[in-house]
This record gives C-alpha cells, sequence and structure tokens, in this order.
C-alpha cells in the first residue's frame, strides 16, 4: 500500500499522519484491501466486520465505540417505498464515527498522541470521542456559528474546542497553521483513512439489502467525502462481482453554498468557489470542497445528479420526517427534501443516507402546543 498525489502522482510510503502531498494535492491510498465476502467477519455486528477491506496494520487493535451497521428502515414517503439508513444512530450520531473510527486506529498503531482537526461539528465530535477512546489529546476548531450542542458535545469528550469566528472557512485555516506548526492534522475531509471508513456503508446496505444494491442512493453533499467513500465502496463490490451496475448517487447541496450544484447545472468538471452563505444545514456549509472534481466525476459514472434546495424544504422535510418517528439534523433532512425534485429518477430500490441526529441542534427545534 502507498499514497499517491491526485495532483503530481508521487508516490508515498502509507503514513496515516501525513494528510497532502508536499506539492499540495491530496492523497489517495493505493493497493488497499478490498471488498471480499469471504473475509467477512459475520459475527462483528460494527464496520470492523470489514476489517479485512480496511487499510490498517495486521496488529492493531481497532479503536471502536461500536460504530457502523446501523439499521436500514423499510418506510414509505408520498406513496413511494425508500429505505431509510440510520446512520444519525452511530456512537456521537453521526455518520462521521466510520471515518473517525479507522483514521484514529490507523493514528493509534503509528504512535501518535495528539491530534488536530476543523469542523462544523459532527467530524468533531466523532474524533473527540474516539480520540478519548484511544487516549489521545485532541484540539477541535470550531466555526463560531456552529451549533453550541455540537461544540459542547466536543467539549464533552474531553478534546479542546477552539471556536473561530467567521466563516467556516477560517476554522480550517486555523487548523492548517496548527499543523503546518507539526500537529497531526487527522482531517475528515483530507485524511484518505477517513473515506475507507464511509466506504463500508455500501457493503451494509448490499448485505442488508439481501445481497444487492440500491438502485439510487440520497446524500447530503458538502465536501462529498461521504459521497465519495460510498462510490468507492460501490465500486469495490463491481469489482468483485457482486452487482452488475453502480447505483446512482444523488447529492444534495443548501441553496445558499452550493459550488458543487451550480458546477453540475454547467455541467463544469470542477467546482468553482462560492460565496458562502448562511443556511440551516450547516453540515454542508462548503463554499470551495477540495475534492470537487472527484465527487463531480463519482456523480457523473454512476448516472446521478446534484441538485440544492432552499431551507425551507428542508426544515419542512425536517418536520415530516420527525412526525414519522425519525429526529435528524436539517443537514440530513436536506436529503429527503431533494426526493420531490427527483421522482422519476430513482427507481424501487432508494436509500436516503440520514447523516446525523437531530440532537445536535436542538435550538432549530420548532416547539407546537
Ligand atoms: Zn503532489
Amino acid at each position: 500500500m502507498n499514497l499517491r498525489c491526485s495532483d503530481c502522482a508521487h508516490y508515498w510510503p502509507l503514513d496515516s499522519t501525513r494528510w497532502r502531498c508536499d506539492c499540495g494535492g491530496a492523497l489517495k491510498i493505493v493497493g488497499a484491501p478490498s471488498f471480499d465476502l469471504a473475509r467477512v467477519d459475520e459475527g462483528n455486528h460494527t464496520l470492523w466486520r470489514y476489517r479485512d477491506a480496511l487499510p490498517v496494520p495486521d496488529g492493531a487493535s481497532p479503536v471502536t465505540l461500536g460504530e457502523g451497521w446501523t439499521p436500514l428502515v423499510a418506510t414509505e414517503w408520498d406513496g413511494r417505498s425508500i429505505y431509510l439508513k440510520a446512520e444519525y444512530l452511530n456512537p456521537t450520531g453521526s455518520f462521521k464515527d466510520r471515518g473517525a473510527g479507522v483514521l484514529v486506529t490507523a493514528l493509534k498503531a503509528a504512535g501518535v498522541q495528539e491530534v488536530v482537526e476543523d469542523s462544523s461539528g459532527n467530524a468533531g465530535a466523532a474524533l473527540a470521542a474516539y480520540a478519548a477512546r484511544a487516549g489521545l489529546r485532541a484540539t477541535i476548531y470550531v466555526p463560531a456559528h456552529a451549533s453550541p450542542v455540537k461544540q459542547a458535545q466536543i467539549a464533552v469528550y474531553g478534546a479542546e474546542v477552539v471556536p473561530v469566528p467567521g466563516l467556516r472557512s477560517e476554522a480550517a485555516r486555523a487548523v492548517r497553521r496548527a499543523a503546518e506548526k507539526g500537529a497531526v492534522y487527522a482531517s475528515h475531509v483530507y485524511s484518505p483513512f477517513y473515506p475507507q471508513g464511509m466506504k463500508t456503508i455500501a457493503f451494509e446496505l448490499w448485505e442488508q439489502l439481501g445481497g444487492r444494491a440500491p438502485e439510487s442512493v440520497v446524500v447530503p453533499l458538502g465536501h462529498g467525502t461521504l459521497l465519495l467513500g460510498m462510490y468507492r465502496g460501490f465500486c469495490e463490490l463491481l469489482s468483485a462481482g457482486l452487482v452488475g451496475r453502480l447505483p446512482r448517487l444523488f447529492g444534495v447541496q443548501a441553496q445558499p453554498c452550493a459550488p458543487l450544484a451550480r458546477a453540475w447545472e454547467r455541467g463544469a468538471a470542477d467546482a468553482a468557489p462560492v460565496e458562502e452563505g448562511d443556511t440551516i444545514a450547516e453540515g454542508v456549509r462548503i463554499a470551495a470542497p477540495p475534492w470537487g472534481r472527484a465527487v463531480l466525476a463519482a456523480v457523473r459514472a454512476s448516472g446521478g445528479s446534484i441538485l440544492a434546495l432552499p431551507d425551507g424544504e428542508t426544515l419542512a422535510a425536517q418536520e415530516k420526517l420527525a412526525r414519522r418517528g425519525s429526529y435528524v439534523e436539517p443537514t440530513s433532512a436536506l436529503a429527503v427534501a431533494a426526493l420531490d425534485h427527483l421522482r422519476d429518477r430513482l427507481g424501487d430500490i432508494l436509500v436516503v443516507v440520514l447523516t446525523g441526529s437531530g440532537f445536535k441542534t436542538m435550538k432549530q427545534c420548532t416547539m407546537k402546543q
């Protein structure tokens, strides 16, 4: 296994502490193990049932809180049968636990003792929890506008929370300065270990649907790490001959901050940065996604598309979903809201990934008598 730069194609030895190439390019793991049905640990009901498909050292003990193997809930939405992948039931309340679990396992095995990260909330909470589990010190740079509940959650795990005033991108700049001074940047955006955790969602869907892939998958889209991780997972299933084609992948952005949806509309190969507009879907408030080109290519290869919705539709979907018993944060409801716009394109076996818990954004609840 090696790391390969997506810009200059330079190869680096596999190193969990390296988050980018010296040229600044993002890194991918090449030669990583992939899905092998015969090597699934069927008695393990966490993502570690797929350990043999993950690039962690042989002797490493998984740093785990029981993440993964989340329920797939069959339900109905406007007369259509759909499945909800309940990622909000992961240990810290979001899908980010998959990436954090795999990354922290690799960092712990490498002897790392201290990590830094920037996050609007969910990735920070996940890293803080897995760092606590592994006995690592963590410092998380958070935009000051992030949900107070999320900031409090990060602090509860014992991480140092550094609120950064201004745009989300200011927190990203602050953590880079810390990384340039030598801190290990456990980035949910850049670390090539993160999508390796995300790919396990595709494996689980295949197993939970009885050995078949969905026809379509709808996810909220910010940086695109969830979409890219799932794309990788489905590609592995395709290579293993277990599915005949990739599911169509649909990414949903918030209209006030939608660089990928705009690029999609224009047929562009790369995302053009936009102004960072305010949105209740704070988990996808990403104005300049560094993986934009890869996300656009993956969506195109799958036959899906990218769209953007106004906050009003997101809030309505959040409430409608809660009235059916699923309480998720607005960023997750964004994906469900998109179903109204995609009606004819979805096929019969449709999965919506519910990424984060409603408990994380209590301030946005509306109380009714
Ligand atoms: Zn490079």
